[in-house]
């Protein structure tokens, strides 16, 4: 749970003075507190500090790779970061941040009632384990020239989804993708197939039996549904404001290619279709792009980083 582990505090900002020397100014009063108690002039100059602390705050946040932050705030308009800009959600701004964002500062923004604010939130090291899986298809490790530009043409049909642009329809927290949902796992692990490296793995693995149907997490379109080299019976669903969610080995489809669907419904049932070991269901999302761990989605919403309003 450490990862998802939210730090907040404020950034003394006061005429310039740096916070070290504020500890050191601290430390002296300490020291010199029986004479500093009867002279009223640094009392006043403390409350003056302690005012200029929590009014001219800038949050700081923590957040690992992959996860999401939230902004709340009201009359909020838009929300920007790295020249992108879009909608806020209600009262808040949310901030998907990709698996794969290098570690250190970012700067977030938003807009109410015209005027911009920007805050920093900083990316963690990336904390996630490293994986062996071992194979006995090779061929699934080291592709035949016909294979690497079959899963070239397949990854193109599907970076293509990234940059769709439809009205929300989504609500948070999602749904189960299960009826009886296990603990997801593997967000983010690097992973060695047949020792050799490979990318990450970037969703959730939900252990189940072949044959259970898997849900919906929320309304959306069909845009994508068809079998692929690693994924194989896979499906991606549209649900709006850059929200895609894919479904990957799944033994058989409910869906076809431009279907409405429902949170909740069925799309298709557990398999091990594809570069699989055993019967599971892997859950993906993007979010404007951003590879994040579906399980941060699924959970309540409290455990989402906030920044202070
Ligand atoms: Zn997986």
């Amino acid at each position: 749970m450490d990862r998802y582990h939210a730090t907040s505090g404020f950034t003394p900002r006061l005429f310039g003075i740096a916070p070290a020397a504020l500890v050191g100014l601290d430390k002296i009063l300490q020291k010199e507190g029986t004479v500093l108690k009867k002279c009223t002039l640094p009392r006043v100059f403390f409350l003056i500090l302690a005012w200029a602390i929590s009014s001219g705050a800038t949050a700081e946040v923590s957040v690992s790779p992959g996860g999401v932050v939230r902004w709340p705030g009201a009359g909020i308009d838009r929300c920007g970061q790295a020249g992108e800009v879009w909608d806020a959600d209600g009262d808040a701004c949310w901030y998907p941040i990709d698996l794969l964002a290098s570690e250190g500062d970012l700067q977030l923004s938003r807009w109410r009632q015209g005027r911009k604010e920007t805050t920093n939130v900083r990316v963690s090291p990336y904390p996630y384990e490293v994986q062996h899986i071992t194979l006995e298809d090779d061929s699934q490790v080291n592709l035949s020239a016909a294979d690497l530009a079959r899963v070239r043409e397949e990854n193109q049909r599907i970076g293509a989804l990234w940059a769709l642009s439809t009205p929300r329809r989504f609500e948070l927290p999602l749904s189960a993708p299960l009826e009886s949902l296990p603990e997801g796992g593997r967000f983010g692990s690097r992973r060695f197939f047949n020792n050799q490296p490979r990318s990450p793995h970037t969703g959730a693995d939900y252990s189940a039996a072949a044959g259970e149907p898997v849900l919906a997490v929320a309304d959306g379109m069909v845009v994508l549904a068809d079998d692929f080299f690693f994924s194989g019976g896979s499906v991606f669903l549209d649900h709006g404001a850059g929200l895609i969610s894919m479904y990957f080995h799944l033994r058989e489809l409910a869906v076809e290619q431009g279907s409405e669907v429902r949170r909740g419904e069925v799309i298709g049932s557990v398999g091990q279709t594809g570069r699989a070991t055993g019967p599971h269901l892997h859950l993906g999302l993007r979010w404007r792009g951003a590879r994040v761990d579906p399980s941060l989605l699924l959970a309540p919403l409290d455990q989402i980083p906030t920044i202070s309003e």
